[in-house]
């Protein structure tokens, strides 16, 4: 049988959420043999989530953990002062460790784990390239990190280092959507996480050291040269009208 791809996602409310869960969830729905974990960062699970993934179709685990208040970025803060998701990928993860100690039968330890966050852009390809990830699986990734694109740079079939605008130094220097981990690594390494402390730009090497090494990465995506997945950003709409009209009492509440 296929082996399960497990798809954590944190999540937030905002104005845009049920238009990226909604696009989102629809393109999961064309991957076969997944599960979503779906991990909204709040004190408890909103009606909103809820109801959208009742009715969305999808294989799905609903989780919730707020990130805490000295840890998240503050309305005005520019957006790379502080990592984002890192409570809510660890929740992902400590979910994901018990309920495959809960399963019988070798199956339910084949499988991949990747971080999709909840605004980017994913081919349905993607998925099928990193399903029979053996330890760690990388590829490239779009629209990232003030360039076109980062990417491994592959010779000989291996990993010899990436390229990326920022700190090639750091341990590795790849965006969350730009690799995917076999879930028996998960599993074999149970204190494997995110730390939510970590540097700016150092949130994915906090899970990947000690993981693997970098001549062990597996190249996917035709050794690296294809765009699969864009790191793209919603534009925060604007609600001028909308408050106009609530100054004037004409608000709609819904
Ligand atoms: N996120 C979250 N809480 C927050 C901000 C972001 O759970 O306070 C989630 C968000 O929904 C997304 C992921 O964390 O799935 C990464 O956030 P974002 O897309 O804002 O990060 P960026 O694109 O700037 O790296
Ligand atoms: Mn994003």
């Amino acid at each position: 049988s296929l082996p399960t791809i497990f798809v954590i996602t944190p999540t937030y409310a905002r104005l845009v959420q049920k238009a990226e869960l909604t696009r989102l969830s629809q393109t999961l729905l064309h991957v076969p043999q997944l599960h979503w974990i779906l991990v909204e960062d709040s004190p408890h699970k909103t009606p909103l989530v809820t109801d959208f993934l009742a009715k969305s179709g999808l294989s799905y685990t609903h989780l919730h953990t707020p990130t805490p208040k000295d840890r998240k970025l503050q309305e005005g803060d520019p957006s790379w002062l502080k990592p984002r998701g890192a409570e809510q990928r660890n929740e992902g993860l400590r979910w994901l460790r018990e309920d495959r100690r809960a399963q019988q039968g070798a199956d339910s330890q084949q499988g991949v784990v990747y971080f999709a966050d909840d605004d980017n852009t994913y081919s349905l390809q993607l998925f099928e390239e990193m399903r029979n990830t053996q330890r760690v699986s990388v590829w490239p990734v779009g629209l990232v990190g003030g360039m076109r694109y980062e990417r491994p740079v592959v010779e000989g079939g291996k990993v010899v280092r990436f390229h990326t605008g920022w700190r090639p130094s750091r341990p590795f220097p790849l965006d969350m959507a730009g690799f995917a981990v076999s879930l028996r690594l998960v599993l074999d390494n149970q204190d494997a996480c995110f730390d939510g402390d970590a540097p700016m730009g150092f949130l994915e090497s906090s899970f990947l050291q000690g993981l693997v090494t970098m001549d062990e990465l597996e190249p996917k995506a035709d050794n690296c040269s294809k765009v699969l997945v864009w790191h793209t950003r919603t534009e925060k709409p604007k609600m001028k009208r909308e408050e106009a009209l609530q100054a004037q009492g004409l608000g709609s509440d819904t």
